[in-house]
């Protein structure tokens, strides 16, 4: 495993100590991501020619993706209470 430069912290404890590695294959790359801070891993696949690129970039669209994802959970419980209204 490889120190990942200029990683975010992690989404579940915010550590910054992240490690990767890659199958090193050039077709069909798989990877790995771990939190060393708590464990957290992420295992990637269809990676290219530039694994440690595309999994930085995976690892820190992580806090992108989760806010898109409340945001749109929240849209979800704004128009259920609407259909609801009391009974909820
Ligand atoms: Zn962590």
């Amino acid at each position: 495993m490889e120190k990942m430069k200029w990683a975010k912290p992690c989404l579940h404890c915010g550590s910054t100590d992240i490690v990767w590695s890659d199958c090193g294959y050039s077709s069909f790359n798989c990877g790995t991501v771990r939190c060393e801070g708590c464990g957290f891993e992420l295992k990637l696949d269809h990676l290219g020619c530039w694994p440690e690129k595309e999994i930085r970039s995976i690892w820190n669209a992580q806090k992108k993706k989760a806010i898109a994802r409340l945001k749109k959970l929240r849209k979800e419980v704004e128009e259920l209470e609407k259909i609801l209204g009391d009974d909820a």
